[in-house]
């Protein structure tokens, strides 16, 4: 079985508030949202960070962004402004090994982030 916390959540092993799905992503609410739109965007497939990605994943990470938009647009953060976030490894804080596309939108973000 996997230890995979967003795995789980893709089996609905663990319960998630679900934004959108389909045969190759899950969407769902950040259960601790940074701001009023928090979404997390996951490929179906377990990857587990930036640094794995292998040519073959060009696709399914197009399409994190693409599913982003639909979201963006959704949730009326598009006109509005929204950023995208993946952190990969320590110095960016990736508390989860399983690579996830975040949509922040619904108010207005600092930059530089922290
Ligand atoms: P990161 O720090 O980029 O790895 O982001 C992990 C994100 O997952 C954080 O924003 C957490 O709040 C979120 N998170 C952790 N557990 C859950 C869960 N069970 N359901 C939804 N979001 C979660
Ligand atoms: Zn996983």
């Amino acid at each position: 079985m996997t230890e995979c916390l967003f795995c789980k959540i893709i089996e609905k092993k663990i319960p998630a508030k679900i934004a959108y799905e389909d045969d190759k992503v899950l969407a769902f609410h950040d259960i601790s949202p940074k701001a009023p739109v928090h979404i997390l965007i996951i490929p179906k497939k377990h990857i587990s960070a930036v640094n794995e990605l292998t040519d073959q994943d060009g696709e399914i990470i197009g399409y994190l962004h693409l599913i982003a938009k639909k979201l963006a647009k959704e949730n009326k953060i598009d006109k509005s402004g929204f950023r995208l976030v993946i952190n990969n490894g320590p110095d960016a804080g990736q508390a989860v090994g399983h690579i996830h596309l975040h949509v922040l939108g619904g108010r207005k973000l600092q930059w530089p982030p922290g």
